[in-house]
This record gives structure tokens, C-alpha cells and sequence, in this order.
């Protein structure tokens, strides 16, 4: 049973249900289905390298195992849906930081042999404490514990020197026979320290962005560490990881209009937005006439932000849509790839009350049917439906796709006050003739809404 047939057969078929798993989360129809599956083979891996020749010290890796899981198992069923962003950080982070870890012990216990094995190690080591540090800042200040953007004077010039004698005593252990460890050391540190100024800077709208670039990273830093322990089922994973996270970080990037260079070396900040002032006022509307608007039109297209999540109003949200349904009125669900706060953010509350998949469209299957639409209701998003980002070359958010809520004949906007949206950039489509505020936390206007359309009969 000890045998290394049984780990490598054991290995591949793990190899094979994380894919699998992978592709299943593709639809929301799957997705949960997918994140069980890689789930339990996480932990057939796990518990597979138990089986190593060689193994010991058991009962502190139980312990370790054990310590691990409840932390996560407890953070994990209390985190909020609005928090997701730095529970993602901060995991991945210590995912990168166990790559480090693993080239850091490798190297101390002189078990690199070879140029190749020492090269991926000094990688994995490189990428892993960058992903390490990076997820720690970006948890940070998702949090609130770190103020949003911190830059250094001369930012761009630290990190390319920074990073050039990084990458030059990285080549330098590579090339050494036995490389001294003080010099390994100072790799580290430096490493770390190359992965906190590149993030530091970062705020803003692009935070996600980075997270999934970040996670990436650990990604490949597994993928290498895999290649120096010669464990394939890291080597999958970690590539598997790598890959997913790229693609991600690449659709996101398009999602928002900014080029990965952008966000790394020009952030957002979300403090000091420039672009045009906008003239002209915001006109406000009750809760009554909004229920009269939508329930005498025909058509109805509902496009949820940020806001709907932080004020869980996804369910009253459905309740409506019914009650209009019941009333003749045609309602879909219009979502952003960015709205939110995460890729799917909005998919997974309206799966979560119920919303039929059938309502609910991307960007391109919807945006040319706001023109004919009597009534975009804007349901605490702000960005993704912000006309200046088509108009104004002068936004931080020029150029962004957004959804074109202002082509429909009326537009009511749910939120809370004058608040602008992540990226910090006021909304044009706030001071549109067409365009109504009805202002309160969408959880209670929905209500106030449903108890008037319910009043119609
Ligand atoms: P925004 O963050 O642009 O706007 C959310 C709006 O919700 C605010 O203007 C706020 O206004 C309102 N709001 C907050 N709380 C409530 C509440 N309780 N009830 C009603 N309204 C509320 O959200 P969007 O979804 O439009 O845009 C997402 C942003 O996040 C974009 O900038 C996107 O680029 C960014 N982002 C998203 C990623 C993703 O993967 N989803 C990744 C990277 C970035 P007020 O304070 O007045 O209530």
C-alpha cells in the first residue's frame, strides 16, 4: 500500500476531479457541485501524503491539519458575502506564503539539487513571498485596518530597483553551489518587502484585480515548489491555479477597461478622482410613483450593484420581480461582469433567492435592449452603469463597458444618498432628464416598493 503507485494513481485521479470540479464551476447551475468536488480531493491529497515514504511527525501535521481547518471551516461560515474579496486575499496569501516556506526549508536543508530544481525553487520562493506580502497589504486595507493607498515618493523607480536586485541574488543562489544562507535570507526579506510597495499603491476599484493577479501568483510559486519536492499533485494544482487566476485576472482587467501595467504602475486610488464636473441635479421620486412606473410598463430591466449585496435585499428584490411578473410586466436581470465586488457576485445572491438563470443576462446579451426597455431600475450600482466612463476621456473610468441603463425611457436609481461608487468617479447618469433617485437602503425601499405595487392589485 506504501508503494509510490499507489500515491501517483492516487495523485492523477485527484489531478483529474480538480479539473473536473474547475469546469463544472463555469456555470451557477454546477458551481456548488465544482467546489465540492475539488473540495474533497483536496483532502484525498492531503491525506495521500501522509502515505510518502519517509513520513514523520505525524501528530504535529495532525495537529497543523487540524489547527488549519477549524480556522478555516469557522471563517468560512461567518464570513459576509460583502467580505469574500479579503477572505480570498488573506487564503491566498498563505498559499503563496507556503510555497516560500517549502523553498525556504528546501534550501536550508540543502535538498535542491541542480540548476533547474534550484532555478524553480528561487522562483517559487520569489513569487510566493511577493503573493505572500501583496495578500497580507490587500487584506489590510480591505479590511480597514491600512489606508487605502499609500504611495512612496519615486514609487515606479524603488519598485524596478527593488525588483532588479531581487531578481540579480535570486540569479546569484542559482548559480551558487552551496549559496551562503544569509543570502538566502536576505532574498526573503526582500522578496516580501518587493511584494508590500507593489501593492501598497493599489486602491480602489482595482483591489479585486489584484487579488485574483495575486492568486495567480501563488499559483505558479505552488507549481515550481511542486517541481523541487517532485510532487505532482502540487505541480497540477498549482498550474491549475496559475492558469484559472490569469484568465481571471485578464477578464477583469477587460471587464474595467485597465491594463494589468495601469493598475500596477498608475492606481485608481478612489481618493482623488479627476474627470469633468458634471452639471445639473439629481431629481428624486417616492417609493410610490416607482411602483406605479413599473407596474404599468411593460418592460423592466433590474441591474444590481454593490449596494444590493451590502444591504441583502436580493430576496425582496425576487419578491418584486414576481409581483410585476404577476402583473404582466416582462422583468429581467441585467449583470455587469464587475458589478459587485467579485466576478458572479451578483449571480450567486440571485441564485441564492431564487432568480431563474433564464432572467438574468451578461452585458453583451443585454445592452442593446435598454433603448426599448420603459424602465431601468438600478438597484445600488453605481460604477457599472457611470455614462462618463463612454464620454468623458479625462475619468478614471474611460473606456470601462458599462450597462446602458440611460438609453431606457425611465431610470430609477435605488441608494442611499449621494455617495459615488468605488472607483471614486461621480455618476452622470444620476443628473439624466430620464433618470429618478429613490433614495433609502434598497432593502427597505424594495419593501416600501412591494407593500404599493401590492396596493395595485
Ligand atoms: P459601486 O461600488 O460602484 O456602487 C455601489 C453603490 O451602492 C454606491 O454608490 C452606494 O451609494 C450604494 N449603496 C451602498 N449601500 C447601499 C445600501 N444599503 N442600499 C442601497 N444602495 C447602497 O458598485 P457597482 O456594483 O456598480 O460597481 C462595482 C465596482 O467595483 C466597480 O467600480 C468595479 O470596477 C469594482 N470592482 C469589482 C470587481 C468585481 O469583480 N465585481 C473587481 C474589481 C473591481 P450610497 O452610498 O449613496 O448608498
Amino acid at each position: 500500500m506504501h508503494s509510490n503507485l499507489f500515491i501517483d494513481l492516487a495523485y492523477v485521479a485527484v489531478a483529474v476531479v480538480f479539473i473536473l470540479g474547475l469546469k463544472a464551476m463555469s456555470s451557477p447551475v454546477t458551481a456548488r457541485k465544482g467546489i465540492v468536488w475539488a473540495g474533497w480531493a483536496m483532502v484525498a491529497a492531503t491525506l495521500v501524503t501522509l502515505f510518502f515514504p519517509g513520513m514523520q511527525n505525524f501528530a504535529l501535521m495532525i495537529v497543523a491539519m487540524l489547527a488549519g481547518a477549524s480556522v478555516a471551516w469557522w471563517s468560512g461560515k461567518k464570513v459576509a458575502m460583502t467580505d469574500m474579496p479579503q477572505m480570498v486575499a488573506i487564503y491566498n496569501g498563505m498559499g503563496g506564503g507556503a510555497a516560500a516556506a517549502i523553498a525556504l526549508l528546501e534550501f536550508t536543508k540543502g535538498e535542491v539539487h541542480g540548476m533547474v530544481a534550484a532555478a524553480l525553487a528561487v522562483l517559487g520562493a520569489l513569487i510566493g513571498s511577493v503573493a505572500f506580502s501583496g495578500s497580507c497589504i490587500a487584506f489590510a486595507k480591505l479590511q480597514g485596518i491600512m489606508k487605502k493607498a499609500f504611495r512612496l515618493p519615486k514609487q515606479d523607480a524603488v519598485n524596478i530597483v527593488l525588483a532588479a536586485i531581487t531578481v540579480i541574488l535570486g540569479l546569484a543562489i542559482i548559480s551558487a553551489d552551496h549559496p551562503g544562507m544569509g543570502w538566502i535570507v536576505v532574498f526573503f526579506i526582500l522578496s516580501l518587502i518587493l511584494g508590500a510597495i507593489i501593492t501598497a499603491p493599489i486602491g480602489g476599484a482595482d483591489m479585486p484585480v489584484v487579488i485574483s493577479l495575486l492568486n495567480a501568483f501563488t499559483g505558479l510559486a505552488v507549481g515550481f515548489e511542486g517541481y523541487v519536492l517532485k510532487n505532482p499533485a502540487l505541480i497540477v494544482a498549482g498550474i491549475v491555479v496559475g492558469a484559472s487566476g490569469t484568465l481571471l485576472t485578464q477578464l477583469m482587467a477587460k471587464a474595467m477597461n485597465r491594463p494589468i501595467r495601469n493598475i500596477i504602475f498608475t492606481p485608481i486610488t478612489g481618493e482623488a478622482a479627476e474627470g469633468e464636473a458634471i452639471e445639473g441635479t439629481m431629481r428624486e421620486m417616492g417609493a410610490l410613483d416607482a411602483a406605479a412606473t413599473m407596474r404599468y410598463a411593460s418592460r423592466v430591466i433590474i441591474v444590481p450593484g454593490y449596494g444590493m449585496a451590502v444591504a441583502g435585499a436580493q430576496h425582496k428584490v425576487w419578491e418584486m420581480t414576481e409581483l410585476l411578473e404577476e402583473a404582466g410586466v416582462e422583468v429581467s436581470f441585467a449583470i455587469h461582469p464587475v458589478a459587485g465586488r467579485m466576478p458572479g457576485h451578483m449571480n450567486v445572491l440571485l441564485a441564492e433567492a431564487g432568480v431563474p438563470y433564464d432572467k438574468i443576462f451578461d452585458l453583451e446579451e443585454i445592452n442593446a435592449d435598454f433603448a426599448q426597455t420603459d424602465v431601468a431600475l438600478v438597484i445600488g450600482a453605481n460604477d457599472v452603469v457611470n455614462p462618463t466612463a463612454r464620454t468623458d476621456k479625462s475619468s478614471p473610468i474611460y473606456g470601462m463597458p458599462i450597462l446602458n441603463a440611460d438609453e431606457a425611457q425611465n431610470v430609477i436609481v435605488v441608494k442611499r444618498g449621494k455617495g459615488t461608487g468605488y472607483s471614486g468617479v461621480e455618476n452622470a447618469l444620476f443628473y439624466k432628464e430620464n433618470c429618478r433617485m429613490l433614495y433609502g437602503s434598497a432593502q427597505e425601499v424594495i419593501g416600501d416598493v412591494i407593500s404599493h405595487v401590492k396596493s395595485m392589485g
